[in-house]
């Protein structure tokens, strides 16, 4: 298999602020990237999360010396998770590279992961050397993500991994089979399997304007990918459900012996109140886990694509 040509995904939300900067910055590291790899060839391939701004157009102005500039514009905002799909159905190099294009994912980084996979690996992941940029706040519910996301899952999310990573061409035909509607692409990353190899960077604050991912969408995507990753919370309630049943039985024993020694029990309000509202609290958060499970069963059956393409530009059909 050849392994020369190399497409860098970047999905973009608004970031008329972030591109000049990105291409400023992409373009002298790309052409250091292609001394030490001489025969490597780069395409950039901006998938327009339905931007409201500039950003369209800035890309389509933009001339880079060391890269082919391609573009996706989506009919409207899809979420990142879809974004990157999409780009990842049109990438056709030999390998694809998603990146964030506020420059946190360092363009320099390229040249290790073309080095490792050059070497006869399937997928590089670089991984965070440190969250030190992040606020603690950050790291600790990083940290218990993991956690939690790892005791459910099957298969293990290597921490401190985001979308930054390098696919050899065979792993972008596997991702591109896989058409979750609520998608959660570090876990389906982490699925596919694949021989993968880990590098370290420095992983910097953003270059410029804020951070869509508030905590409520991180939260949702923690959820996402908890109950993608795994039906082990929907089992939990057959546990608990035997537990409690046999907690009930054995207090039904102890009733009718302590009203066959000591006639009719009638204070019992406290007793009768707590197990109301313990029941019912059980009940609804029993319920509302089964509906995040129902809810992804409509969203794969209704079978709706996870993204609509607008236009493109610089991709040979336009
Ligand atoms: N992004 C996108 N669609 C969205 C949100 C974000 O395409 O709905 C892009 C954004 O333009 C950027 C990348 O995804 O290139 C990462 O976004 P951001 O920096 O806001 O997230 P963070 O780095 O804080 O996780
Ligand atoms: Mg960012």
């Amino acid at each position: 298999m050849a392994k020369n040509s190399v497409t860098l995904i970047v999905p973009i939300l608004n970031e008329e602020k972030s591109l000049p900067l990105f291409f400023e910055r992409l373009d002298p590291a790309l052409a250091e990237i292609k001394k030490s790899h001489k025969s490597v060839r780069f395409t950039l391939l901006f998938v327009d999360d339905g931007s409201t701004d500039a950003s369209a157009l800035i890309v389509q102005k933009a001339k880079l010396k060391q890269a082919k500039i391609q573009m996706i514009n989506l009919t409207r905002n899809f979420g990142k998770e879809n974004a990157l799909f999409a780009g990842l159905n049109h990438c056709t190099t030999d390998a694809a590279i998603p990146m964030d294009v506020d420059l946190q994912d360092p363009p320099e980084v390229i040249d290790q992961m073309i080095t490792e996979w050059r070497a006869g690996t399937d997928i590089v992941d670089a991984k965070r050397a440190s969250r030190s940029e992040d606020s603690f706040f950050q790291r600790f519910t990083a940290a218990g993500f993991y956690r939690v996301f790892n005791i459910f899952s099957e298969r293990p999310m290597p921490e401190n991994v985001g979308d930054f990573r390098l696919f050899d061409r065979e792993v972008v035909t596997a991702l591109q089979q896989i058409g979750d509607k609520k998608r959660f692409n570090k876990e389906i990353f982490s699925w596919i399997g694949f021989k993968t190899t880990q590098i370290e960077f420095a992983r910097p604050a953003r270059a410029a304007g804020a951070s869509r991912h508030s905590f409520w969408r991180l939260w949702n995507m923690a959820l996402d990918g908890i109950f993608s990753a795994s039906t082990i919370p929907l089992r939990f309630w057959s546990y608990i459900g035997f537990l409690i049943a046999l907690f009930t039985f054995l207090y039904l024993i102890f009733v009718i012996l302590y009203t066959l020694a000591f006639g009719r029990l009638v204070p019992g309000y406290s007793s009768t109140i707590v197990a109301v509202l313990f029941f019912g609290g059980l009940n609804l958060l029993s319920v509302g886990i089964m509906g995040e499970y129902i809810g992804r069963i409509y969203a794969e059956v209704r079978n709706r694509p996870n993204y609509l393409i607008k236009s493109t530009y610089g991709m040979g059909e336009d």
